[in-house]
Parts: structure tokens; sequence; C-alpha cells
């Protein structure tokens, strides 16, 4: 008599990578269940990929059913309204802040593509050609927004079709990010999003991951360790006091969303403790950075102990006496006759436009000056050129001496380095595990690491597809 239990059978749950794969923009997968099918992120491309965005979908928009969205980073939601004006009708699924820091992000975005898209169209007609059409505009930004219907917390389970739920759990990255666990089928997929790094201030530390038959990981920094992020606060602090010190003035092309609240926080520290030179003054030259530091301050629950204990205080980390915030274009542009003595915070994070071309234009070539880097700069933007020590730049048309102080701190990250990706998708002890949102060498060598640690690890092509 044969006593083995009988075979269940179940239908596979298939994964296309069609975004974010071998890069680290532009995430998004495709997950078909029996009851439902998912994307999970749908992510711009930025740097030298950003004319990927302008390619169709390689999906049906309007058989999307749910948009799971792991953050409001651009890179991970900036091409929803594009899926909506191409016909998605499903629901987005996101924690409270997300949804809220989303909206600022997407309608930002949006005035940028209309931006361009006019200066474009004044080449075209130059040129005698069509002027093209913006990838999407404010009215697709405010349409993205209906979509945000189903706001869910840190652990809640939500159901979405027959045997398909959803479970979010904080993956510790910016403020509200999530890591999806995903049951459909009788299999379940975790996917971390972007996954944060450990003893990072305002944002709680990732969860443990969930059991799951499968795993998709980013692996931006799988190839490198961080600084400490106290090293790191020492490292800023001492570019902050050798530039500020000789009379110069400290940029900081800081991204709009957890990046300038973090540095906004480590210099309300600073200051606290007498560390800044007296006289110093700080602004916040970034309007979208300025709206989502008010957001932040919305959400004060969903921040970590520290974080929840100095927002209850009389103090205000986002608001203290050296900081000011500019309110006008007139304003930022007054900065740039102000002597020494300033820190001025300013977007976007990678150079790529926003008011820190204005900033760079008017200092890059004085050596007095310094510009101070806290985050990640990808490859083709003006940063990464900066960064990796180009003499002689164009910015806003006109070439500039890069002769200011450059100093690039890497442990400000919000993304885990080698050793805390290792360690994580260790104890997740999934079968299979995917890495994702990563360039070559960084998901190489930590496909390396996690083979020899045993585990089955595969690096997904675009468009790769797999089924469990
Ligand atoms: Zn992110």
């Amino acid at each position: 008599m044969d006593l083995a239990a009988p075979q269940l059978y179940h239908n596979p749950m298939r994964i296309t990578f069609w975004g974010a794969a071998r890069t680290v923009t532009g995430s998004c997968h495709l997950v078909e269940t029996s009851g439902a099918t998912l994307l999970l992120d749908c992510g711009m491309f930025q740097g030298h990929e950003e004319g990927r965005n302008r390619e169709p979908f390689p999906f049906s928009a309007e058989e999307i059913d749910y948009l799971i969205l792991t953050h409001a980073h651009l890179d991970h939601c900036g091409m929803i309204p594009r899926l909506v004006r191409e016909g998605f009708k499903g629901r987005v699924i996101s924690t409270p802040p997300t949804a809220d820091i989303a909206r600022l992000i997407l309608l930002d975005a949006a005035h940028l593509q209309e931006e361009e898209a006019e200066r474009e169209a004044r080449k075209a007609v130059r040129r005698g050609e069509p002027p093209p059409a913006p990838l999407f505009d404010v009215g697709d930004a405010l349409a993205a927004m209906d979509h945000f219907s189903l706001r869910v917390g840190y652990g809640e389970e939500v159901e979405l079709g027959p045997g398909v739920k959803v479970k979010l759990h904080d993956a510790g990255h910016i403020l509200g990010s999530a890591i999806v666990e995903l049951s459909a089928d009788g299999h379940t997929l975790v996917y971390t999003g972007d996954l944060g790094s450990w003893g990072r201030p305002i944002v709680q530390d990732p969860s443990l991951p969930p059991k799951g038959d499968l795993l998709i990981s980013e692996g931006t920094y799988g190839d490198r360790p961080h600084r400490s992020f106290q090293e790191s606060v020492d490292e800023f602090r001492e570019a902050l006091t050798t530039v500020l010190g000789r009379g110069g003035t400290v940029l900081i092309p800081s991204f709009a969303l957890e990046r300038t609240q973090e540095v906004l926080y480590v210099l309300y520290l600073l200051w606290k403790e007498h560390d800044l030179p007296c006289g110093t003054h700080i602004v916040l030259d970034s309007p979208l950075g300025s709206a989502i530091t008010r957001a932040f301050a919305r959400y004060p629950d969903w921040f970590d102990e520290e974080g929840q204990r100095l927002f209850s205080g009389e103090e205000n980390p986002f608001r203290f006496p050296p900081l000011s915030v500019t309110r006008s274009v007139e304003e930022s542009k007054r900065l740039n006759h102000a002597g020494g003595g300033y820190v001025i915070i300013a977007g976007s994070g990678m150079c790529t436009g926003g008011r820190i071309l204005h900033h760079l234009r008017h200092r890059l070539w004085r050596k007095e000056d310094g510009v101070v880097f806290v985050g990640y700069q990808a490859r083709g933007t003006l940063g990464r050129a900066i960064v990796d020590g180009a003499k002689r730049v164009r910015v806003l048309g006109e070439e500039v001496a890069v002769k200011a102080d450059i100093w690039t701190i890497n442990g400000f990250s919000a993304h885990a380095d080698q050793e805390e990706l290792a360690h994580w998708i260790a104890q997740a002890h999934a079968p299979r595990t995917f890495l994702v949102h990563g360039e070559d060498h960084a998901l190489s060598a930590l496909a390396q690491r996690l083979t020899r640690q045993g585990l089955r690890v595969d690096i997904p092509d675009v468009g790769e597809k797999v089924e469990i």
C-alpha cells in the first residue's frame, strides 16, 4: 500500500523581472497568479537609462489588478502616472506615509516632465519637427493618486483575491518603506523593495525576513561595506568644519526624500552639540524637500524610538534656529551672492536638475567652498562625474572647473551594505533568491558570497521569467 501523502496541485506563481534587472533604477516586477495579476513597484529609469521610460510597457496595464508599492522613491513609483494613462484600473497598495509622500514625488516629477517637454518642443519647432509630449503631466499624476486606495500598516494582512494575500513589513529604508510578503496559489514570495541599513536615525531597523519560497532582494551595495552611521557623522562634521572654518560655503546635493530629513536631523544634533562654527546659516533650498519634511512631521508614530522622543519634545530637528527655508526662486538666487558660512541643502541628489545646478555653477570653481555628497550617484549623472574626479564639468550648458573640495560620505546610505544584506538574506532561508536593483559587479559579488553560504542565487536579466 502506498502511504505517501497525496500530491497537492498548485497553480504556478509566475514572476517576470521588467525593471531594476542588473541595474539600480526602474524597479518593476510582474507577478501572475490564478487569483490576481500584480505589479511590485512601477519605477522610473534614471541616469543613462532614462530613454527606457518611453518604451511601451511589456505587459498590458489594463490587466494589472493591484500594484504593490514598496516606497515612494521615484525609481519605484515614478511610472505609475503613465501606467494609469495606459489603462491601469486597479488599486495601489502602500503604507499611509508612502501614499502621502508619493503624491508629492509624482506631482514634482510631472512638473519636471512638463518643463522638459516644453524645452524639447522649442527645439523641435526650430527643427521643423512635431513637439514631443511629456512622459506624463500633472493631470496624470493626480489621476494616479485616485488609485492609492489601499493603505495598510505593517503586519496587517489584506486579502486581494481568491487565495491571494499580502502583508507589508518595515524595510527600514525610508519612512513608510515596506518589504512585501505575497501569498498565492500555495506559494509565498518575499520582495525587499529597498532594504535599509541598521542603526540609522528616524526610521526603524529593517524587520526580520518573513518566510517564503522565493526571495527577491535588492543588492545596491552588494559588493561593499558602508562606514557606520556614527563614523559618517564624524566625517560629515569634519567636512563642514573644514570648509566653514576657512570661510567657505558647503553645498549638499540631497535627495528630497529621507536624505534631506536625515541631513537636517544630523545638522540639528551637531548644532545642539555646538559642533558647527558660530554664525553658520543652514538653508534648505528645496521646495520638494520642504514639502516632504512637513509630510514626515505628520507621521511621528512611524519614527524610531529616538525620533519619537525628539519630536515629542519642545524642540524639533526640522525647525531649529540656524535653519531657514527658501520660499521663492529669488531667495534661492540671492544665495549665489552670499559669501561663506552657509550650508545649502538643495536637490536633486545626483545633480541631474533642480536648484543645486545653480549653486554648483556659482561655487564649484571656488576652492574655498565644498560639495558634500551624501547619497548614491548613478552612472551618467553629473554627481557621479564630480565624485569620480572630473576636473571640468558642464553645468547648465556652461563648462565649470571643479576646484571646490569634494567629499563623499557613503555611510548615510539608506541601503543595507554587503554584510547586512548577506546576513538578512541568510536569515530568510528562502529556497531560491533573485538579486535585483544593483549594478552587475555589486550583484555578482553578493551572489558569490551567498552561494558560498550555500544559497541558491540567480541574477535575472530583463524580461526573465520564473515560476514557483
Ligand atoms: Zn529607495
